[in-house]
Formats: C-alpha cells, structure tokens, sequence
C-alpha cells in the first residue's frame, strides 16, 4: 500500500483518516467490494472537497468519489489511493414548500432524505434501499419505488453544485452551464464531484403498499400479462418484481406501490396484479408513510458485507423477451432475477433531454450472482438476454468498462457522454472510477 504523508492541508486538519486511524475500519470499504485505500478524506464543505481533490492529485494518487458508498462497482474505494467520502457532506434543506424545492447534500442516504422531508408532506422517489446514498443515484438515474409517477430522480433534478477536476465549484441548470447539468443528469460520475441537488420533490406521505406472491406459467406469459397491466395501469402504480425458484416453475414475488393516500384507491389499482400468474399464493396490502419503504432501518456502514456481480437490461416486454427473462432466471447457475416497471412519467422525457436517454422500454431486468458465482457463470446465465436487451442503466452494472458504455449511453448520447467528460475532466481524474469507461471506448 503506498503510505501517503498525514500532514494535510489546513482545511482538512481533522479529515483525513488512514490506516491507523480506529475509523478506518468502517471508512476503507464499500458494501460490495473489501478495500484498502491510503486515506480516506471527510470534507464537510464544497472548498474541503476542492481541497481533497488537490491533496490527492498533488501526490498523484487515484481519486474515488464516495456518497452513500452503495455502487455495485466498487469504485466508490480503491487500493492505495485517495477516497472522498462525502458522508460529512449530508444536509437536507426545504428550499421552498409550496414550490416542492429541496435541497440535497450528496453524502445524505435517501433514508435521512425520506425522513427529513415527510416533516413537509413530500417525498423523492430515489430507490428501494435507505443505505444508498444521494450521490451516486442522482448522477445516474434513480428508479424509486413512484418511478412511474415521478419519473427518474434525475428527472426531478433543477440544479446542481459541482467541483470539477481542477477544484472550480460550479453551479448548473437549464440556463447555467446547461452541458454541465445535461451531463450530470446520467453520466455525472464523469465530470465532477456534485456536491450538491436542488430536486423538485412530490407532496405525499403516504403510499399503498402490496406485497404479492403468484405461481408463474413456465413460459413467461406470466410475464407479458404483468407488463400489459403494468402499461394500463395508472401512473400511480409502479412495481418491482423478484423472480424465486417454485417447485418446477417460479414465483413472482411483486412488490406494488401506490403513490396514494387513501387505502381506498389502493385496492382497485392493485386488483389487476392479483390476477396474474397460474396460481396466487399470497398477498397483503397496506398504507404506509413514504420513508418506512427506504427506512433509516437500512442505515449501516459498509464493509464490503455484499460481494456480488450484477449486470441489467432495458427492454419492451414481449413473449420471445419474457420467454428469455425465465430462461435466464431459470438458469443452472441460478442468478437472482428482478423486474422494474418502467415507462410513465420515464417516457414523457425526450431522449436527448439527459444523459439518460432510454425513454422508451417498459422493463429494466437486473440480474445479480453471489459467490460462489462470478462474472463468468453471470455472463453464461444471461445469454439468452444479451442480444435482447435494448439499454442499460449504469447503476444496476457492476462491470462499468467498455462494453458496458455502449448499453448505457448509446449513439449519439455515448458521443456526448465522452465529449463532456473530456471537457470537464481533461486529466481523466474521475476516470478510474468508472473504469475508463469513455476514454476505452475512444480508443
Ligand atoms: C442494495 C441496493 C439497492 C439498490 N436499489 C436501487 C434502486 O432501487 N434504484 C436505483 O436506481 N438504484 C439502486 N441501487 C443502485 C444505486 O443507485 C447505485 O449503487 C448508486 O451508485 C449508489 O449510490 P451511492 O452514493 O451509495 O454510491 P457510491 O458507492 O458512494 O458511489 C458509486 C459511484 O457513483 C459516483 N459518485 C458517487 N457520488 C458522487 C458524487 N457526489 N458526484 C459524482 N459522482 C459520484 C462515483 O463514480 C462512485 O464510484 C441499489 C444498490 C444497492 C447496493
């Protein structure tokens, strides 16, 4: 491991934390990946995260960005560089009520997110995990449990502060630096650091919430008939479903959403999905506050606790798709497969308009292998899906390198993915962590 010298500069006196240090234990890893950085810096302020990105880049040494420190990637740590971890970075504000305007720190989890602004009646739909942090979904994507509803996160994105490679703070919107924020809004691990989301939040406290279980037809058209409720349904309804070996078929185990407040509106929207499948083995529902979906419950430190490999696909569902989603779930090597009803509010954006440009698909279908399965048995199991699959979402992609590029930001998106991430990070100080995913792909 490369030592690195502890004496820091003066606005980080206090911040760095190195092997040494009692922290470090529950500092140097994050949830998927077991790592041993050379320090661990904790800047509280966009000038300390400037100053961070110097200390690390004046010693030459690899910078990884850390919010929450739930990347499937692992790159949110590395191996004898420098990790910024903005956890101290975590303030949660409500800009304005009425308007729905909420300012966000990137180090905050979405649980203390959930909690801070049901004092307000409003709420983010983010993912469907507490732990995860700010920063890493809202430079990405954000499909949250009102996904249908509300859109990606990003979507709701209105601005952001951001320390690029060189240390300049910026602010960006639509009117300010609007490359910058188109960028950061899907690609946003490429061009900086963002310190900081002003978000359009929903006002809501509660939500219904369905817990389904049903027997699948072998052939997957189990499937096809949850899109086609998925895509008469209305937007209120958003749903996530879990595939599970049963007996010589599988189980859907279908979490439904319901961004209502009133159990009355629940049951209808819902009834649809009961239908589903050859046989319903079990089902409950109920209303619920918004924050008990990503609880602070989930909140923990990361210790590399959850190794895993997982990759994902956006598709239309049809049958030759859903035929090939139970192939895969059925698999010897027995990925656990998950669906997310997409379209809604998704869709109404224009493809152009973010660095997110899958605007039209119903489902994204995330596949993940524990140990002892690898990447190889991952790859073997998802075969029949790989031609299918038309997109990918960065954030459910655990192997971020050059072929996943093309899938994620494809045509003329992956174009001006690589531009900006020249532009604003000539050195390809952020590169790393995305494993050279633009600048391989220019190559
Ligand atoms: C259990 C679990 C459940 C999940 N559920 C969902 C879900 O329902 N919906 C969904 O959309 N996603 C979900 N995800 C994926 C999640 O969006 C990503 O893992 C996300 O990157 C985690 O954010 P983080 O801040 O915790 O990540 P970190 O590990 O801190 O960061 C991951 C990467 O993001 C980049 N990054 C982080 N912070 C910043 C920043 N401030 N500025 C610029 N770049 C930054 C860096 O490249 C970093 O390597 C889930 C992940 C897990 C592990």
């Amino acid at each position: 491991m490369t030592a690195v010298p502890t004496t820091v500069p003066a606005e980080l006196e206090g911040r760095i934390v190195t092997p040494g240090d009692s922290r470090y234990r529950l500092l140097r890893s994050t949830y998927t990946t077991v790592a041993r950085p050379a320090a661990v810096l904790l800047p509280e302020t966009p000038e300390q995260v400037a100053a961070a990105l110097r200390y690390a880049r004046d010693r030459g040494l690899p910078v990884a960005v850390r919010s929450g420190g739930h990347g499937l990637s692992g790159r949110s740590s590395n191996n004898g560089g420098v990790v910024i971890d903005l956890s101290a970075l975590n303030r949660i504000e409500v800009l304005d009520q009425r308007a729905r305007r909420v300012r966000v720190e990137a180090g905050a989890r979405w649980a203390q997110v959930a909690e801070t602004l049901s004092g307000y009646g409003l709420a983010i739909s983010s993912g469907d995990h507490g732990n995860v942090g700010v920063g890493g979904l809202a430079t990405a994507g954000g499909v949250g449990w009102l996904v249908r509803r509300y859109g990606l996160t990003i979507d709701n994105i209105r601005a952001v502060d951001v320390v690029l490679a060189d240390g300049t703070l910026m602010h960006a919107d639509a009117e300010h630096e609007p490359d910058l924020f188109w960028a950061v809004r899907g690609a946003g691990a490429g061009v900086g650091i963002v310190v900081a989301f002003e978000i359009e939040a929903l006002e809501l406290s509660n939500v219904g919430y369905a817990q389904i279980v049903v027997e699948t037809d072998r052939q997957g058209r189990t499937l096809t008939q949850w899109a086609e409720v998925m895509a008469e349904a209305p937007r209120e309804l958003s749903s996530a479903v879990m595939l599970m070996p049963y007996g010589k078929s599988l189980a859907m185990s279908i979490t439904a959403v319901v961004a209502a407040e009133s159990a009355r509106r629940v049951r209808p929207v819902v009834a649809p999905l009961l239908e589903l499948g050859v046989k319903l083995l079990d089902q409950r529902s109920q209303l619920a506050p918004y924050p008990a979906l990503v609880p602070t419950a989930h909140l923990h430190p990361n210790t590399g606790q959850q190794p895993s490999v997982t990759t994902n696909g956006l598709l239309t569902m049809s049958g030759g798709n859903a035929r090939a989603i139970m192939e895969v779930a059925n698999d010897r090597r027995q990925p656990l497969v998950q669906l997310r009803s997409m379209g809604g509010a998704v869709n109404d954006v224009a493809p152009e308009a973010t660095a997110y440009p899958h605007r039209h698909q119903d489902t994204l279908v995330i596949a993940s292998t524990f140990p002892p399965g690898d990447g190889a048995s991952l790859d073997a199991a998802w075969r029949p899906l790989a031609g299918r699959v038309d997109g990918a979402y960065l954030n459910f992609e655990s192997r971020p390198g050059r072929r996943a590029f093309d899938r994620v930001y494809p045509g003329a998106t992956g174009e001006r993915v690589r531009q900006l991430w020249q532009r604003y990070d000539p050195d390809g100080v952020f590169q790393p962590q995305l494993n050279e995913m633009g600048r391989a792909a220019t190559s």
